[in-house]
Formats: C-alpha cells, structure tokens, sequence
C-alpha cells in the first residue's frame, strides 16, 4: 500500500527513524516538540552518563555522530573532566541533526490516532487530520513517569514543581532549590545527580533510597582486558545486549523482562562519585506514607528491621524513574491499545518493531521490552531505525 508514514515523536528515536525513513524515498511526516524530554524534562547543568560514542543519532549515512557535530561546526566546549557531554551541547547536536536530515519536524501533538480500513486516521493539536499507511510511536519517557503509591496518594493533584512533591521530569533547572530541605528519593543516576546538583546550588540535600547503600558504576573501559568493549561499558553481559539485540528477542518474556530491568539498572556513573561526596544517604528504606501540606512533606520509611522512622523536607523531588504502560498512551485509540499485545506492560514486537496492529510500530523505552535495555538508550537508534525503516518501506513503498 503507498501512502505516508507518520513518526510520532522529535527526541533521538523520532528523528533518526524519521532520517532513515527518507532515506527509503518515503513520504514521512514527523510530529513533536524537537528534543523536548532534553530540554524540558531533564536539569540544565546535567552531564550525560553515556560517553559521546554511545551519545550519537543513527543517520543513514556517515557524518551525523555527536564527534562528527562537533568537528564540522566547531561547536566544542570543554567536555567533563572524564569526557562527559554537557546536556546543553547534546540538545544542540540534536537540533542540528534535525536541521541536516528532519528540516520539516511539525512542534504540533498528535492528539489521536484511530485504525480504518486501510491504515491510520490521526488528529493533530492544531486541528489538522490525516491519512497514514504507517505510523511509528516515538513518543519516549512521555507519560511513564513513575512516583511510589505513597507519594502520589499524597498529592491527588498529581505531583508538580509548585506542589511539595514533584518527580524529577519536571523540572528542567534545580537552581531554585538554593537554601530549602529537600529530599531525593531514588537510587539511579537521575536521583544522584539531581542530588550532586542541589548540593552544588546551596540546598539542604538528602537522598533517601531502598538500597543499602548509593551505587556507583564504574569506568567504561574499567573491567578486565579480556572482556569486550561496547559504548555502554566492557563486560560480557553488556556486549550480549547491546550487539545481540535481535536474538534478545527470542528469549522468554520473564527472562527479558527481568533483564530490563536489572542490566545497567539503578546506580550512579563512576564521575559522579567524588561530586557526591558529602550527600547524606537514608539507605535502606521503604516510603511507606506520606503527608504533604503548604509547609512540606513528612514522610514515613520503614527500614528492613521493620522499624519506621520519619523526614520531614520542603520538598519532595522523586527521581524514581519511568514504567511502560501502554494506557498511559492515550493518543492511541482505546481500540488500538486493545489490539495490542503486552509483556509487563510493553507492546509485543516483532523482529522489525512492529506490534500486533500491523502498520503500528513502536521505538524507543516501549521496545526495550522486545529487545533489551540498549533501547533505553541513544546508542540503541543504530539497531532500531535502519530495520524500522525497511520495514515501514516495505508498508508504504
Ligand atoms: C535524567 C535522564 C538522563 C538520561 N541520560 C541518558 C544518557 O546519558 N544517555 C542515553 O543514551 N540516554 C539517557 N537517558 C535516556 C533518554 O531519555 C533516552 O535514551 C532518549 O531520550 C530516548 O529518546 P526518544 O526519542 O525515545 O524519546 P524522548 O527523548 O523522550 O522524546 C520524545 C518525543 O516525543 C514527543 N511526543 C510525545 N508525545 C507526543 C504526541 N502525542 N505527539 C507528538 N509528539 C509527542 C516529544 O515532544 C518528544 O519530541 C536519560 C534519561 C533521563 C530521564
């Protein structure tokens, strides 16, 4: 069937797919605010915890990696002391990407897509509807922030910067936290980097975590010699993931699973160890309540003993991560969420990211549950868009 392909979605997943489907001479149409989650949902001043070889948009042709940015546009600030990329200059990578390969990125949301009988019908914020033979969701972390029951059943509203709990995509600076309590909740890179940053602007920072104790990775290049590299680190496990992601698929359900979620889970990058260093740690407990008023939070954590203890903070920030589940997607027709296949909350996909509605394809974190933690980073567009884009080709051509 010939008809347009429509990618949902301008962070790294939406651009490179949209990249590779031209490449294919397709019509494509690709809507969403152009890295939005990096410069919306994350704090100015973070670094990337992903080296610049493992920082880079798959394009269809060579010359569009990060390295590659910085030496044709002389954009080259100093990086972190251990070659960190500075968030700022990734988010200016990947506008320029755009501006290379995706000139025609429409800033509008996609407000509904629905099944006929040849394809999809979508509706657009400014009003507009369209045709499309295929359509990619490249949609990201969008709606998969994740907050413990006892926060969210503490702030009905939903959490949010003004309230006294928030979660850690919504704040987009952490600056104006100078001189106040706040506690971090969480134990992954986002949660102690959150919590280096508020130290390092004057709040009065601590980090409470299930753990027991805050981790750190280590050096990308630290394992022994006779393990192999990837652009996620050297050890075996890794270079299974991130090189075998197509046989990762054919693993059972819970195993896959599982390994999402544990390969490259919650812990700090090897550089942040030392900036950490002073940031008092609760480790060990469970947020089991929590109250929050116009003076702040208290909350409640039980430790493994059993006993309860509680905290008081201005604020709440919960860098307690993303969960996939597909309801969250609610631009997708209660029809067409009811046709797809799940595994713990993740769209089934077959070997060219498509779900059980065909023309419907998924990227990104929802594909992470198919084929392995390497989606749920940049580094995994060189797996997913060149086999996305053929096979949307192949629907569209
Ligand atoms: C704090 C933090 C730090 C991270 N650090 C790293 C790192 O160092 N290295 C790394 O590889 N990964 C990192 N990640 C993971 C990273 O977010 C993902 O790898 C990457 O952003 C995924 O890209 P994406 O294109 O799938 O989604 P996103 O970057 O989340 O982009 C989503 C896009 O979808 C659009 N959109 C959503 N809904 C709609 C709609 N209805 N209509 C139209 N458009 C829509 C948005 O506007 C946006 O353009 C980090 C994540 C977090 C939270």
């Amino acid at each position: 069937m010939s008809g347009t392909a429509v990618v949902i979605g301008a962070g790294p997943y939406g651009l490179s797919t949209a990249a590779h489907l031209r490449a294919h001479g397709l019509k494509v149409r690709i809507f969403g605010s152009p890295m939005a989650s990096w410069r919306e949902n994350m704090p100015a001043g973070m670094l990337l915890k992903s080296p610049p070889a493992a920082s880079a948009l798959s394009a269809p042709k060579d010359g569009f990696t990060l390295n590659d940015y910085r030496r044709r546009t002389g954009d080259t600030p100093s990086l972190g002391e251990d070659g960190q990329v500075p968030i700022e200059l990734f988010i200016r990578y990947g506008l320029w990407f755009r501006d290379q390969l995706v000139p025609d990125v429409e800033d509008v949301r996609v407000s509904s897509v629905d099944r006929q009988a040849h394809g999809f019908r979508l509706k657009l914020s400014s009003g507009e509807e369209l045709q499309a033979a295929a359509v990619v969701v490249a949609s990201g972390l969008t709606g998969f922030a994740h907050l413990p029951a006892p926060l969210a059943a503490a702030v009905p509203d939903g959490p949010s910067v003004l309230s006294s709990i928030s979660h850690s995509s919504q704040h987009a600076g952490l600056s104006h936290f100078t001189g106040r309590r706040i506690v971090v909740v969480g134990g992954g890179q986002s949660a102690l980097e959150s919590a280096v940053l508020l130290k390092e602007a004057g709040a009065h920072v601590q980090v409470l975590t299930r753990s027991a104790h805050a981790r750190f990775g280590t050096a990308p290049t630290a394992g022994p010699h006779w393990q192999p590299d990837t652009p996620l680190g050297r050890s075996w496990p890794l270079h299974a993931v991130v090189n075998h992601a197509a046989a990762f698929r054919l693993l059972p359900s819970t195993t896959r699973l599982r390994l999402v979620k544990r390969v490259l889970g919650p812990c700090g990058a090897w550089w942040l160890k030392d900036r950490f260093e002073g940031v008092p740690v609760i480790a060990g407990r469970h947020i089991t309540g929590a109250a929050a008023g116009q003076g702040g939070v208290t909350l409640i954590t039980t430790a493994t003993d059993g006993r309860s203890h509680s905290l008081e903070a201005d604020h709440v920030l919960a860098a307690t991560g993303y969960r996939v589940h597909l309801e969250a997607l609610d631009f997708l027709s209660p029809e067409l969420r009811a046709g797809l296949d799940r595994a713990g909350g993740y769209p089934r996909l077959g070997r060219d990211f498509g779900s059980t509605v065909p023309g419907l394809h998924f990227t990104g974190l929802p594909a992470a549950g198919t084929f392995g933690p390497v989606q749920r980073f940049v580094c995994g567009t060189s797996f997913a868009s060149p086999r996305l884009a053929a096979s949307a080709a192949r629907r569209c051509g």
